[in-house]
């Protein structure tokens, strides 16, 4: 329970930093987003005047005589011009065509100064509350009196006589730009919590996805660590039994005391085994050094092992043979004592899962880059359900049948360890009742067996008592 709650809170903290992280990146987006579209319109609104004060500067210079002075041609030309000092000339804006129809819109307003900077006329929708004093920098931000902010241009005028005229100043009200900004900002900041809480709910999903298969593996550890307690708790609890019970005697002789000794022995070489081969899957597992390779001639290495096996075939009263069907060598570069353990592993299970009478046959063959060996008995078989399950460490098909042989469901884990630490495959066909077939393929290229190591001679390699 305790490891679930740690699990948990991993993955809570792993989708808070993914969430933490991801808000940064999108605040961060959303900043320059919102930078960017500011920009863009600014630009777009400087064009704007900067074309509107040009075309107004062209066409109004063409007109100008006396510096200082607005002929009344331009006066027509400009909507609500009011000249000051003078009466103001209001218009019907739409019955009127005037030089600038961007004027006519409402949103600009002019101004003429003289070269004093002195204020002559204004002219558009003037606002009120500008300030009137003369600046001739050429962009410039004006507030006026109600707090809304103006966005004007200065441009230099002459006379037809090319004599200095004074100055025109055609500003803009920045109020649709300002709203159309806070419009943007309301989007950033309605549209970022609603996106935070997606990132929330898919950043707690991709935490638990992270976390999957650290959890299945730890879990598989945890079984792993159960299934060898068990296993070690087996002959440790038999040689606790034969040991009190040795105790409880009154008086012991000596066939008494060899019983109990073998007894012992038999339950300790159990221990030993199990261990060893323990400790061979931790090794395999934690990819260690390289280890000694050599050039190993599996011809031999089957031939000795049927030779080795030969007595405990007859014993268990089934044919154990093989089959060469390649005329060269079969020559891998590997561990030898790793591949007689690999091969000795599923021979001893051949012999041990076939009945009397039955048949055992080690193929060699090649294709073009693996050398291929085949273990084939007419034995009992493999349940079809369990076929995908044989090689996982402790997984016996019926536990029963099994450990009557003494076997602990590692030989075949340690079997595909050592195929995949040389770079090959296992595989195995079986049908109920009738038989199985393991084969292993090997290559024969030379790559560095990186994940494989001699531990073990091969004169302890049994793992079994028969
Ligand atoms: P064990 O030590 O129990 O034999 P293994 O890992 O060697 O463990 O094998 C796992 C299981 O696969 C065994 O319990 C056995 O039921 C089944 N098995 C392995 N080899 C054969 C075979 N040649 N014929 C039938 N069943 C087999």
């Amino acid at each position: 329970m305790n490891q679930n709650k740690l699990f948990k809170q991993t993955r809570l903290r792993l989708a808070l930093w993914y969430a933490l992280v991801m808000a940064l990146i999108l605040s961060l987006c959303g900043f320059g987003i919102y930078r960017a579209i500011s920009h863009a319109h600014w630009m777009t609104l400087d064009r704007e005047l900067e074309s509107v004060a040009g075309t107004l500067h062209d066409s109004i210079e063409l007109k100008l005589q006396q510096p200082g002075e607005l002929e009344p041609v331009i006066q027509q030309l400009l909507p609500n011009i009011c000249v000051v000092d003078k009466s103001c000339i209001q218009e019907q804006l739409s019955s009127k065509r005037h030089i600038l129809s961007a004027i006519n819109q409402g949103n600009y307003y002019v101004r003429f100064f003289d070269n004093s900077g002195r204020l002559i006329a204004i002219a558009g929708t003037y606002p009120e509350g500008l300030p009137v004093a003369f600046n001739k920098e050429l962009w410039q931000t004006l507030k006026d009196s109600k707090g809304h902010f103006y966005h004007q241009i200065s441009f230099v005028l002459h006379t037809q006589e090319n004599r200095d005229w004074g100055y025109i100043q055609v500003g803009r009200s920045l109020a649709d730009f300002n709203s159309y900004l806070v419009a943007v900002k309301l989007i950033l900041a309605l549209g970022l919590p609603m996106v935070m809480a997606l990132v929330g709910v898919a950043s707690w999903w991709l935490a638990g996805l992270a976390m999957q298969p650290i959890y299945r593996s730890y879990r598989q550890i945890q079984q792993f660590t159960a299934d060898a307690a068990h296993e070690l708790r087996t002959p440790l609890a038999a040689t606790q039994a034969t040991v009190e019970s040795a105790l409880l005697m009154p008086q012991i002789d000596e066939i008494e005391a060899r019983d109990i000794l073998q007894t012992l022995q038999r339950q300790n070489q159990r221990l030993t085994t199990l261990v060893t081969d323990l400790l061979l899957l931790t090794r395999l597992d934690r990819q260690p050094m390289p280890m000694p390779r050599d050039i190993c001639c599996l011809d031999d290495i089957v031939n000795d092992l049927i030779e080795e096996f030969a007595a405990l075939a007859i014993a268990s009263d089934v044919t154990l043979t093989s089959s060469v069907r390649v005329s060269t060598s079969l020559d891998v570069i590997g561990n030898a004592d790793q591949l007689y353990r690999l091969f000795s592993n599923l021979i001893i299970n051949a012999i041990q899962y076939t009945p009397k009478g039955g048949k055992i046959t080690v193929y060699l063959d090649r294709s073009d880059h693996y050398a291929v060996i085949q273990v084939q008995d007419t034995g009992i078989g493999i349940p079809q359900y369990d076929l995908t399950k044989i090689f996982d460490r402790f997984y016996r098909v019926n536990s029963d049948r099994s450990r009557s042989t003494g076997g602990s469901g590692l030989g075949l884990a340690i079997a595909q360890a050592i195929v995949l630490a040389h770079h090959g495959s296992i595989d195995v066909q079986s049908e109920f009742g009738k038989g199985s077939t393991f084969t292993i393929k090997l290559p024969f290229d030379v790559r560095p067996l990186d994940s494989v190591r001699s531990i073990y001679p091969f004169k302890m390699l049994y793992r079994r008592s028969h």
